[in-house]
């Protein structure tokens, strides 16, 4: 949590939400200090393009080794300045540093140089195409995966042979340093991966600091004002933004299994997950089965053990008024309510059943430990309902048979079937959504592809007696070229 309530705030200081306690003071960087970094950082990146992949590849091994063996330090900073219980922090470390290696190791495959097909047409010609580094990428960062979330951004953009500025969110500046110390450790003495702290305006300065792509995660709101930055310099934007994630559960269904999979998916890091599962649409056949068992084991589920505090104080009055609308409007609390929403915590999950679908608990992202279950006469329905969302982040679905069928309808960047939120944690699995969760994506080959500029390049090996695109040309050659068209295309 940051106090930086004073536009012309000079120092913002990190406190915690588990007792309120400072954490640690740091600069709100100016767009002078943002320039001076992206400036040290474009002379960074020459020498981080000439190392080569290999060069990357050692190095950014080396940062993981870092960050393994002060593994203890981050958990704690995790657990402290973020509000998240140790297994939390475990979870959204082992899948940075998963992510870290995959994006050292595939660089070289995915990007280099490699041949395509030149075409019949082109055939005395030799294709290329290479993916090269844009040079300097500015990452804006959220506070709520602090590590894992930036982490898919910054490891492939520096794999992809880029320097990079990283505004860590106002409310997580000390596990973003540590993140940049780590670096400095493997990498001493350059500046391919810079800081820079501070609240909304330090990331408007980055967005006007001539970074050459902005990779921007956090509130759709947000994401708007940084796309609107960037467009008068035409600077490209990545925009991974919100979610309101539906589990359609079928008929046929594992209920324990489904039952675990949205309790853990909706109240996993206090609900404070961009693909958390926040809507259940159940088949009416195991409704009253679903419902009655996730009412049991959410009964067993405790804040402050099992989850930890609200991070932003202020979310928790978002949390209640969804809570509060959806009993308006004919909701049902079958497990806790209004009164579990207690600063700095909620106490356990809240979980709504039959909530009318225009209730903001359906419709807002609601990002607390709250599950909306709804009844669907079939997962058909199910589907189409989670799909009439603004939103299109990730999706889960549980069946049986046809589950592959029932994925294939959901309008999501992402689906797990019969899992919740397992495709963050497959590194070679693109991350990102459609619709109001942004566009763009992070992870796995289309992820390192986004840091890059793909560059195509053709090679003349030698001529053909048609000479088509030559003012040498004669009407011989272009009706030789009607004739090969029509016969190639006419067919
Ligand atoms: P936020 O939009 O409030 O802030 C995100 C970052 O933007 C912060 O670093 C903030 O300082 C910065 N910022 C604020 N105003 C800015 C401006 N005008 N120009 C540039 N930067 C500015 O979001 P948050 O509350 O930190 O994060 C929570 C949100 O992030 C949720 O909506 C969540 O779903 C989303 N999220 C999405 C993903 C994903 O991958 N799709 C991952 C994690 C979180």
């Amino acid at each position: 949590m940051a106090s930086t309530a004073d536009p012309r705030a000079t120092e913002l200081v990190s406190l915690s939400p588990v007792d309120s306690r400072p954490v640690a003071a740091f600069p709100v960087d100016d767009e002078d200090t943002v320039r001076r970094k992206v400036v040290r950082a474009r002379e960074a990146a020459s020498w981080w393009r000439t190392i080569g992949y290999d060069g990357r590849r050692t190095r950014l091994l080396e940062w993981r080794r870092v960050m393994a063996l002060r593994l203890p330090e981050v958990l704690d900073l995790l657990q402290r300045e973020n509000g998240k219980v140790r297994a939390d922090a475990v979870i959204e470390m082992t899948a940075a540093l998963t992510h870290v290696g995959w994006s050292a190791r595939n660089a070289r495959r995915v990007l280099s140089r490699r041949r395509v097909a030149s075409g019949l047409l082109m055939l005395n010609h030799l294709a290329t195409v290479e993916y090269r580094p844009y040079g300097v990428i500015g990452v804006i960062g959220p506070w709520n995966y602090p590590v894992h979330t930036p982490i898919g951004s910054i490891a492939y953009a520096l794999a992809a042979g880029n320097a990079v500025v990283f505004k860590p969110s106002e409310y997580t500046p000390a596990i973003g340093r540590w993140l940049v110390d780590t670096f400095d450790e493997a990498v001493p003495g350059r500046s391919v991966f810079q800081l820079t702290t501070g609240d909304g305006t330090t990331g408007a300065a980055l967005c006007a600091s001539g970074v050459d792509k902005i990779a921007f995660t956090g509130s759709g709101a947000t994401g708007a004002r940084v796309l609107a930055a960037c467009a008068p310099s035409l600077t490209p934007v990545l925009l991974e933004l919100g979610g309101k994630d539906a589990l359609v559960v079928a008929a046929d269904a594992d209920i324990p299994a489904a039952v675990e999979a949205a309790l853990w998916g909706g109240c996993s890091n206090a609900g404070q997950s961009c693909a958390g599962i926040e809507r259940v649409y159940v088949a009416d056949p195991v409704y009253e089965e679903f419902l009655t068992l996730l009412a049991q084991r959410a009964g067993e589920v405790q804040g402050g053990t099992d989850f930890g505090p609200i991070t932003m104080p202020g979310q928790l009055d978002v949390i209640r008024r969804h809570i509060e609308d959806a009993l308006a409007r004919g909701g049902r609390a079958v497990v806790g309510g209004p009164e579990s929403v207690v600063p700095p915590y909620m106490t356990g999950p809240v979980i709504l059943a039959d909530v009318p679908e225009e209730s903001a608990a359906v419709r807002e992202e609601t990002f607390g430990p709250v599950l909306v279950v709804n009844r669907v006469a079939d997962a058909a329905e199910g589907a189409e309902r989670a799909n009439a969302s603004d939103y299109g982040l990730g999706a889960a679905v549980f069946a049986r048979r046809g589950a592959g069928e029932l994925a294939d309808r959901m309008n999501a960047g992402m689906v797990s079937i019969n899992d919740v939120l397992s495709f963050p944690a497959v590194p070679a699995l693109p991350f990102g959504g459609r619709g109001r969760s942004g566009f763009g994506r992070i992870h796995g080959a289309d992820g390192l592809r986004e840091f890059t500029v793909p560059t195509a390049r053709t090679r003349k090996l030698f001529d053909v007696p048609l000479a088509a695109s030559t003012y040498a040309r004669g009407a011989r050659d272009m009706a030789r070229l009607e004739r090969i068209i029509t016969w190639m295309y006419s067919r």
